[in-house]
């Protein structure tokens, strides 16, 4: 679930997949994140776990929440889901820290890593609205279940709607498994969870080159 992961890159390179102009909303995100006490979450937390990645990024992915190694350093995606996460971006040829903006639907970690209520999920909403709105990515990866939920409302359908593009707020947004899920599940067997990502993850690719060179429009 909430095992996220990566490394934690504090220097994106520039990026195909950029926006022009830093973003000034985030640096008043982490302060008001780090006040935070909206939901019961704040209780246990050692730090919020905000972002990582590059904030001028066409790419963001959402996950779930942090874990205990995302707790104890502070960034999304460092543990082995997220460097699997990292290498599965970069058998696409896009760097996680370079190429995205990665964070989480909650910002304190749920305890012992169970999922976050919906109403913790609530609570923690205007935060990651923030986020999109000052990322302002063209293509959103919704990493599992929880994110799916968190974000577009749609409860338990990340099997059947993994991989399909829906336009949401000018943006396109595609579902696909968590990165945990695809360590427990770890055949690349045509059909599998691991193969059906790396063709999602794909079509992403395609799709941010597509926008990017002006091929394709954002969705209306
Ligand atoms: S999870 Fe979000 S809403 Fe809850 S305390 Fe942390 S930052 Fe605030």
């Amino acid at each position: 679930m909430a095992e996220d992961g990566g490394m934690a890159g504090d220097s994106p390179q520039a990026s195909l997949f950029a926006t022009p102009e830093p973003t000034a909303d985030l640096v008043g995100l982490r302060q008001q994140c780090e006040a935070c006490r909206r939901c019961g979450l704040a209780a246990a937390r050692q730090q919020v776990v905000i972002s990582r990645g590059d904030p001028k990024a066409r790419l963001m992915v959402i996950g779930e929440g942090p874990g205990a190694q995302e707790d104890a350093t502070g960034l999304p995606f460092v543990g082995r889901a997220g460097q699997l996460l990292d290498q599965m971006l970069a058998s696409v040829g896009l760097d996680s820290n370079a190429d995205a903006y990665i964070c989480n639907v909650v910002k304190c970690r749920p305890p012992d890593n169970r999922k976050p209520t919906a109403q913790e999920m609530q609570a923690c909403a205007p935060w990651l609205a923030t986020q999109i709105a000052a990322v302002n990515p063209a293509v959103v990866l919704l990493a599992g279940a929880t994110a799916l939920e968190g974000v577009l409302g749609i409860r338990g359908g990340i099997s059947r709607l993994r991989g399909q593009w829906h336009p949401w707020e000018g943006r396109w947004m595609m579902p696909v498994f968590h990165p945990s899920y695809l360590l427990r599940n770890p055949s690349r067997q045509q059909g599998s969870p691991k193969w059906l990502t790396w063709q999602d993850l794909q079509e992403v690719h395609r799709r941010l080159e597509a926008i990017a060179t002006g091929a394709e429009a954002l969705p209306g």
